[in-house]
């Protein structure tokens, strides 16, 4: 992989490109304007908090993985990845906290290990349910005053929240950042996909939000027609059957409803 500062370099640069881009569509406008609100809250944090104090919420999704990417251009921007820098620390750049499923995805897992070697993450991992998962992780990271979370407005639990809240009573107690918040699932994705930024290959499987493997599915609102007018097997496997080649689901980037986002989760 590309060293860190170098990495943060080019990814400051795409971003820069993206948002100097003139004659784009409605919707690459709005994320261009979704984009500088979110670096704006990102910058915020950076300004409040040290390094040390930060850390990002990553599970492999799709909403953490743009989060993390706005995060290092951010870092980039403020001459925090380089070596030179007296408040840097590479070696705590982009702290991580990764809570595992019970039932993880080898996918997820797969690129949760990619993400770890390509943007350098110090990532700690907790296999248990998340606030005692946070109240671990604050102890073995007390310098931790602030978690980045990519939740976003039409998630369970997003519809009040603002840019910085503290976490809920009941909870290990921290700030949690939410520049993303008012992205839309559709945002996501053109925003991914016009950094050409990869991602976890279940997206290109059909599902659209991620949990454990025992509830969740392919999304059906992307299943394909089958040629032979059957109705689609919410269980069936992708890919080739008998000879025939087709996915039987589009890709979730081919979504763009942002409450038919989770249809493929259970309850
Ligand atoms: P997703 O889209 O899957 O998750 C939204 C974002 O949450 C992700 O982009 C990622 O940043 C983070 N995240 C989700 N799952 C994981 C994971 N397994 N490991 C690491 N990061 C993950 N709920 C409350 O009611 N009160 C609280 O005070 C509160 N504090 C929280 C603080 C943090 C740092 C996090 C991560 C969650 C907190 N939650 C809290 C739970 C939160 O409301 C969601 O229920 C939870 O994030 C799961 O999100 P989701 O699956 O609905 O959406
Ligand atoms: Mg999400
Ligand atoms: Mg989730």
């Amino acid at each position: 992989p590309l060293p860190f500062h170098e990495l943060c370099a080019r990814i400051h640069g795409r971003i820069a490109v993206f948002l100097d881009a003139e004659d784009v569509s409605d919707r690459v406008k709005s994320v261009q304007e979704q984009t500088r609100v979110s670096l704006n809250v990102i910058d915020q944090a950076l300004e409040q908090y040290s390094l040390p104090e930060l850390s990002l919420a990553y599970n492999g999704g799709k909403d953490c993985l743009v989060l993390l990417i706005l995060y290092l251009c951010a870092l980039h921007d403020r001459g925090l990845t380089r070596t030179d820098n007296p408040s840097s620390n590479i070696d705590t750049a982009v702290q991580c906290v990764y809570i595992q499923d019970a039932h993880p995805f080898a996918e997820v897992e797969a690129f949760v290990a990619q993400s770890i070697k390509t943007y350098s993450l110090a990532l700690l991992e907790y296999a248990k349910p998340m606030k005692a998962a946070f109240a671990d992780y604050l102890r073995d990271t007390p310098s931790v005053k602030a978690i980045l979370v990519g939740t976003r407005r039409t998630d369970p639990h997003g519809e009040h929240l603002k840019h910085f809240d503290p976490t809920d009573s009941g909870w290990p107690k921290f700030v949690r950042v939410h520049p993303v918040i008012d992205w839309h699932y559709v945002d996501i994705w053109t925003f991914i996909r016009y950094l050409n930024i990869p991602y976890c290959t279940l997206y290109d499987l059909g599902y659209t939000s991620l949990g454990g493997t025992t509830d969740t599915q392919p999304n059906p609102a992307l299943a394909r027609q089958s040629s032979s007018q059957q109705v689609p097997q919410l269980d069936a496997a992708n890919g080739a059957v008998n000879g025939t080649s087709k996915p039987k689901f589009r890709p979730a980037y081919e979504l763009v409803d942002d409450y038919e986002e989770r249809l493929g989760r259970d309850r």
